[in-house]
């Protein structure tokens, strides 16, 4: 295949996917999106990801690193939001391993833990909710929501509920404010205040409980539907994990379907890719270990026992070493992340035909010029940034430029915009060498997020010839 960066030796210009890469590689491209898009369907939050994932891993021989010893493919699922999967190497892990580390959480609105009430004027039964990450407050009202999550029931036991993806299922809606009669509480506000938190209440139901005397006959009805359908009573919401994800399907876009528009792109798209390319990377008999890492929490700053700040992911590299009964005290463990090279999978922003002026074009990642690096995250000046070595990035360009991947360098907009970061400085702060690197994606954060598919195949591609260096 023509190299991808091969150009005059005195300038550099990234190339089109569409323009350069062979038709075989362009249709493997468009096949890749496809099974994509039914995990992002069936995988709206870190629990079902989990989930999917486990499934996956134990048809591809994959066994749970508590379980009987002898595999060279182990994972490890923590409380059901994270996990961790490894392919060892013969190399002892001292030498270190190579790993693909994205996250599974995405921006939405989760109901609070006391959410069911009866609006008196209206008669209507709402929920209150609490949103979930950096979104933007306006895209979430009229539009279809679908609640997903789980109930602890009074027995112990765990009710998992998906509700508003099936075409015969009722959908949820937080209801906007006509435009009518938005004169003073919206139009006069700026963007972000237009909605307020507390008016993200989504309407429930509205039918009235014929036999109640009270008051609260229609929140009475509600709660009747609740325990006839789940089996469950108000107080059981106390303690329940409850989300609103949209109730849409991914789908192809562009006349040409070169896209792909859905929910949960930040960060199931660097999750689906660095899984697929270590499942796809089973032929080989590597030396280095080969580790693919999903966080939670990610979208709230990483933190607790499912984020990438817990020490979950250093405990399962520890219990790597004693499966393979290498030394695994801490000073070996501190040796294995400091030898080891990581991807922090994780998506950036592209070029936005509408807003041109928040990027600086040079340094900006476009659609359709594959993987997108960024050396460095953070804002302001370079503030909170993991900012890959000169040597780790240069190794990481050759290793893409000799596998044929599409590639490109980018910010995530002009400096002294905004900004963002990632789990990368979190796994580099153990001393591993670690570059940011994933798809870019036009309408971040949104309900429908969109990426190019010669993009996303060129990630895959990217983690994969990665995982695989020896
Ligand atoms: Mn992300
Ligand atoms: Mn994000």
């Amino acid at each position: 295949m023509k190299k991808n960066q091969k150009q005059s030796p005195l300038t550099y210009e990234r190339k089109n996917f569409w323009k350069h890469a062979p038709a075989a590689e362009q249709k493997a491209a468009m096949d890749y999106a496809s099974p994509y898009k039914e995990f992002l369907n069936q995988c709206k939050t870190e629990r079902e990801t989990t989930v999917w994932m486990e499934n996956l891993l134990k048809k591809h021989k994959f066994v749970a690193i508590d379980g009987k010893k002898g595999s060279s493919r182990v994972y490890r699922v923590f409380r059901g939001k994270t996990l961790a999967v490894a392919v060892l190497g013969t190399d002892p892990l001292s030498k270190g391993f190579n790993m693909v580390a994205s996250h599974i959480d995405a921006p939405r609105i989760d109901l609070k833990q006391n959410p069911l009430y009866e609006d008196g004027p209206s008669q209507m039964v709402c929920m209150r909710t609490h949103y979930y990450g950096g979104i933007k407050k306006y895209q979430w009202v009229s539009t279809p929501l679908s609640l997903h999550g789980v109930v602890i029931k009074n027995d112990g036991s765990l009710l998992n509920i998906s509700l508003g993806e099936k075409d015969n299922e009722p959908v949820f809606i937080i209801p906007d404010l006509l435009p009518h009669l938005a004169r003073k509480e919206q139009y006069s506000k700026n963007i972000n205040d237009a909605i307020d938190a507390s008016k993200l209440n989504l309407v429930f139901s509205g039918m009235i409980e014929p036999s109640c005397e009270e008051k609260e006959a229609a929140k009475a009805f509600a709660l009747k539907a609740l325990n006839k359908a789940y089996g469950i009573n108000e107080a059981d919401f106390l303690s329940a994990e409850l989300q609103l994800v949209p109730a849409t399907k991914a789908r192809d876009a562009g006349i040409d379907s070169s896209m792909l528009v859905g929910y949960g792109h930040d960060d199931r798209i660097c999750a689906y890719t660095a899984l697929t390319a270590l499942l796809d990377n089973l032929d080989q008999k590597p030396k280095r270990s080969m580790i693919v890492y999903f966080s939670d929490k990610e979208e709230v700053g990483s933190q607790g026992a499912t984020g990438a700040h817990s020490i979950f992911i250093q405990d399962f590299v520890g219990e790597l070493l004693a499966y393979k009964g290498e030394d695994k005290s801490s000073a070996n463990l501190r040796k294995v992340f400091m030898n080891s090279q990581i991807l922090s999978g994780d998506v950036t922003a592209v070029l936005d035909p509408n807003y041109p002026n928040v990027h600086e074009k040079q340094n900006a990642v476009i659609f359709n010029h594959g993987i997108g690096i960024s050396k460095f995250t953070g804002s302001g000046g370079k503030y909170s940034c993991n900012d890959a070595s000169a040597e780790f990035t240069a190794k990481v360009l050759k290793i893409f430029n000799e596998a044929g991947v599409f590639w490109q360098m980018g910010e995530l907009g002009k400096v002294d915009e905004g900004g963002g970061g990632t789990i990368a400085y979190i796994l580099a702060n153990l001393g591993a060498e670690v570059i940011d690197c994933g798809v870019g994606i036009m309408g971040m954060h949104s309900l429908y997020e969109l990426c190019s598919k010669a993009d996303l195949y060129s990630t895959y591609k990217a983690y994969k010839a990665f995982l695989a260096t020896q």
